[in-house]
């Protein structure tokens, strides 16, 4: 009988699973499906802050047992593992004596060592395929390397063709799961070195980690609340559930895919109602695609201080500015009020972050990495290249066609929270 390890990265749910689809209800291959902890996803970034905080790790490690709990419930399981993820899958393919490994493609530097080491290592096939964008890499109009450095342009190439956009169904029998690798091992904050988050009544949601719950939240923004309907409108609130659609956490790690959302936004056009909003949408997640190809384009250039435009900017190294930064005690109350709903929260709306993330290295003068790095940190939502190549952005080394754009804070403080409600929302104890 085959021998399969299914190793689940950033994709870590049972709908749209077009490569799993394949060896649904099928009897003649053993399965094993893998879930690696990394330790390099826990260590200490050099200013201090895990690469990791708790409140992400929380949400991974509810998705990741969500992901168990759903295989189990269709005659799989998952064995979830932590340490070196090459090593681990190493010792687990040599002893389940795999004949092939299927993933989830990754684009940055430490996912691809790890990918490169598994390769070196092992001498059975590893089938990489793409999953988290819209349109695949080979479904895109244009080379790689042809990708254009303006989303406008990528946009106009790129829209005609969703239609070719597809989400696979919920997968509803998996084939066996090997029994000599069932285990009920899971994991905690505390095998990673990190303390219970406290929960913050003020927060726009609660956030809980899972294809479960993000499948209920993509319901609820669309079906049940059609908050989908006012998007364009309230999209850069700052108060509340409902202004805006609150995927990207699950977007994230794939417990929610993009077509998937995409697919029932075209069914909601047609069964319910298309207007502005509802574009609006699918054009955000254009962005998120955009991002994702930069990333495949330029590789690690996007951590490099000078972008992909190779500009490099002088920045001082103000430690103590930057910690006031980062527990919002800078001397702009907007960026507080911002800066304290993501330390407490993990989430900050699109309008503050690209506020807080101007101020800071415009106004404060400080490498953008050092807020990227902090955000990679706090954020429930970190995703490498929405995160990186908007920071990219803001700072001015990455695809913003207009140069020296700058944010205003004060400005956009009396745009967006003219009444100081956001404000007191934060800062007053
Ligand atoms: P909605 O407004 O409802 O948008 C729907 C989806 O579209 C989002 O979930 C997201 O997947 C995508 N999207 C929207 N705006 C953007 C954008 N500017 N770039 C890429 N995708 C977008 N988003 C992340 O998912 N992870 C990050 O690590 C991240 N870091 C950011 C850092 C900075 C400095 C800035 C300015 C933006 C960052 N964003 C990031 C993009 C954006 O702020 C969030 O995607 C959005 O606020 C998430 O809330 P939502 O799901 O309610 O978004």
């Amino acid at each position: 009988m085959k021998k399969i390890i299914y190793w689940f990265r950033n994709d870590l749910r049972l709908q749209d699973q077009p490569l799993l689809k394949q060896f649904e209800n099928r009897n003649d291959v053993l399965l094993l499906p893998v879930f690696c902890f990394d330790e390099k996803w826990f260590v200490k970034h050099k200013l201090g802050f895990p690469k990791t905080g708790s409140i992400r790790a929380k949400f991974l490690i509810e998705s990741v047992n969500n992901l168990k709990n759903n295989l189990r419930q269709i005659g799989s399981d998952l064995l979830i593992t932590s340490g070196k993820t090459e090593e681990n899958l190493y010792e687990i393919a040599s002893k389940f004596n795999a004949n092939e490994i299927y993933a989830e493609k990754e684009d940055t530097s430490e996912e691809i060592f790890i990918e490169y080491e598994l390769k070196k290592r092992l001498k059975i096939p590893i089938h990489f395929h793409e999953s988290k964008t819209l349109l695949r890499t080979d479904q895109l109009p244009f080379s790689i390397s042809n990708l254009p450095d303006i989303f406008t342009t990528f946009k106009k190439k790129v829209e005609p063709l969703l239609y070719v956009v597809e989400s696979f169904d919920t997968l509803e029998k998996l084939p066996p799961f090997p029994d000599e690798f069932r285990n009920n091992q899971t994991y905690s904050l505390k095998d990673f070195s990190l303390d219970e988050p406290i929960t913050d009544q003020r927060a726009v949601m609660n956030f809980v980690g899972g294809e479960t719950d993000g499948l209920n939240r993509l319901n609820k923004f669309i079906w049940q609340d059609k908050s989908i309907l006012h998007y364009k409108e309230t999209r850069n609130q700052l108060i509340g559930e409902n202004y805006s659609s609150k995927f990207s956490p699950w977007l994230a790690n794939g417990s929610l895919s993009a077509r998937k959302i995409f697919s029932d936004i075209k069914k909601f056009e047609k069964e319910v109602e298309a207007n502005e909003s509802t574009y609006w949408l699918v054009f955000e997640l254009l962005w998120r695609d955009y991002f994702r190809f930069v990333i495949k384009k330029y590789s690690n250039k996007i951590f490099l201080k000078g972008g992909i435009k190779n500009k490099i900017n002088d920045y001082k190294n103000d430690i103590e500015l930057f910690e006031r930064w980062r527990n919002g005690k800078t001397d702009n109350d907007f960026v507080n009020a911002n800066m304290i709903e993501l330390l407490k929260t993990g989430f900050m709306s699109n309008r503050g972050r690209q506020n807080v993330a101007s101020y800071l290295c415009k106004d404060l003068k400080i490498d953008w990495r050092w807020g990227a790095s902090w955000f990679e940190s706090q954020l429930i939502d970190y995703d490498v290249a929405s995160n990186w190549c908007n920071w990219m952005y803001i700072a001015g080394v990455g695809n913003d066609p207009r140069e020296n754009r700058y944010f205003n804070v004060n400005k956009q403080a009396e745009m967006y929270d003219k009444d100081k409600s956001y404000r007191k929302l934060w800062l007053d104890k």
